[in-house]
Formats: structure tokens, C-alpha cells, sequence
């Protein structure tokens, strides 16, 4: 089986699931083409515990876990199966911490929304792990790494966040970003074509507007598993790029040998 891409998906706000946004067809587009995967891994900006945990149930519950939408996005379903036996391989191969298998959590909106557009029959066995909320960036990384051999098994890991993500500054009538949203994922994304993961586990060294685009760090953190699982030999493709209402960006990353066939 081929190694598969990478993904960093900067998933915004949940309507991206159902409506016909150019950037849900931005997620569609980039696994067109690509061979089936085995499964989904998705490290989600919504699903944090005080430890390390995979979902093992068999048929993880779709998590509606927002407030203030549409009937109708409460009313969506992503019935994908879960995968038990790749749970207890992934807690097997992860060294650097104990891998909890949690046979009663679902799938959260930050994975849902996104696999919606990409698998929508649900036909493709889908995990999450959490992201342990004391661990350091630069843990946070080196359990990415620890998931590399996934690549090789026909997994696609999916990190599912936001580059820029500041609820509070967020404004519904702008269809751009600020000023500093924008320095500041410039800055990020120089970074990630250099390839300086050091500089990204420091991002508030790297950036002095770091306070304003992430003001807490879940939605960062996906990125660094996702650059974690980065190869010698992946070229980045930066697609979606765009920062919304002021303060949510929606940029997206695929790291893969080989350059998309698609374009957009
Ligand atoms: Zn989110």
C-alpha cells in the first residue's frame, strides 16, 4: 500500500458541512484521486482530555457540539464505523505515553464537518485522538511523530483545526481577515515552506500577534501532528487559503511526495 498525504484542515465554522462553500469543495477535491484509506485518524481541535485518548467504539455517535445554528446542522448524521482493532494497534505503537481507548466517545464536528465533504457515503472507518491539554507543544509533536508508520498502513491522518482562531474578534460581516490575522499566518505558513517546525512549537516567540490569533491553543496544536508526520521527501501544497470574519482562518495543508493532479 503507497504511503498517504497528510492533511491540515482549517475547518471555520460548522456550516462549512452543509453548505456549498468553496472551501467544503476545497476538502473534497483534495482526496480526489486518492486511493481508498483504510481508515481516518483525525486529531481535532474539539476534543480534549487530561490524558491520551483513540475512540474504540464500533459505531461512534455524531457530537453536535455547538451552539447558536441551524435545526437542520443538529439534524446531520456522519454514521462512519468506527475501527476497534486499528484503536488498540495505535495505542500499542505510541511509546512516549499510555493510549486510553475510549469505547463511549463519538466524533466531533471538527472531524464530521470536514469527512462529510470528503467521505460522504461514510464508508471509511474513522478515529479520533484527543489532544492531552497539559502535554507541551513540543509533546504534542513528538506523539505525532510516533504515529508515522500510519502512513504506510493506508491510514490518512487528518489534523482539524484552525491556523488563525479568535472567537471573541470575530466579526460576521467581514469576508477577510485583519491585519494581524494575516502577518500572522504568514508568518506560520514561511515557516512551515522552510520547514522550521522548531520555530512553530514557539509560536508566540515566532509572532508577536500569536495572543490575538490563538488565543487559547487547541485549534493550533492539529497543525503539529500534522507537520510531525512530515517526510524528507513530502512537498507542502497549501490549498483554501483564506482568512474569514475577521479572525478564523481557513487555510489548509496536504503534505504528500507527490504534487496534487487536481487544481483549484
Ligand atoms: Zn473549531
Amino acid at each position: 500500500m503507497s504511503s498517504m498525504p497528510v492533511f491540515f484542515i482549517g475547518h471555520g465554522s460548522p456550516m462549512n458541512a452543509i453548505e456549498d462553500t468553496r472551501f467544503r469543495r476545497g476538502w473534497a477535491r483534495a482526496v480526489a484521486g486518492l486511493p481508498r484509506p483504510r481508515a481516518v485518524l483525525c486529531v481535532s481541535a474539539h476534543w480534549e482530555t487530561p490524558d491520551v485518548a483513540v475512540t474504540a467504539a464500533a459505531a461512534p455517535a455524531t457530537i453536535h457540539d455547538f451552539h447558536g445554528f441551524p435545526e437542520r446542522l443538529f439534524a446531520v448524521r456522519y454514521p462512519a464505523p468506527g475501527a476497534p482493532e486499528l484503536a488498540r494497534r495505535i495505542a500499542a505503537l505510541v511509546a512516549g505515553a499510555r493510549v486510553r481507548l475510549d469505547e463511549r466517545r463519538g466524533l466531533d464536528h471538527g472531524a464530521w464537518a470536514v469527512l462529510l465533504a470528503m467521505f460522504p457515503d461514510a464508508d471509511v472507518p474513522v478515529l479520533q485522538l484527543s489532544l492531552e491539554s497539559t502535554r507541551s507543544a513540543a509533546l504534542h509533536y513528538a506523539l505525532g511523530r510516533e504515529l508515522r508508520p500510519l502512513r504506510d498502513e493506508g491510514v490518512l491522518i487528518v489534523g482539524s483545526g484552525d491556523i488563525v482562531h479568535n472567537l471573541g474578534l470575530m466579526d460576521w460581516q467581514r469576508s477577510d481577515g485583519y491585519g494581524w490575522a494575516a502577518t500572522f499566518e504568514a508568518a506560520v505558513l514561511e515557516r512551515i515552506r522552510a520547514g522550521d517546525h522548531q520555530s512553530l512549537l514557539d509560536v508566540h516567540r515566532l509572532a508577536p500577534d500569536a495572543p490575538l490569533a490563538l488565543p487559547t491553543p487547541e485549534h493550533y496544536l492539529p497543525l503539529l501532528y500534522v507537520l510531525a508526520l512530515q517526510r524528507e521527501e513530502d512537498q507542502v501544497d497549501v490549498f483554501n487559503q483564506a482568512l474569514v470574519y475577521g479572525s478564523i482562518s481557513m487555510t489548509c495543508l496536504r503534505l504528500a511526495a507527490s504534487p496534487r493532479d487536481t487544481s483549484d
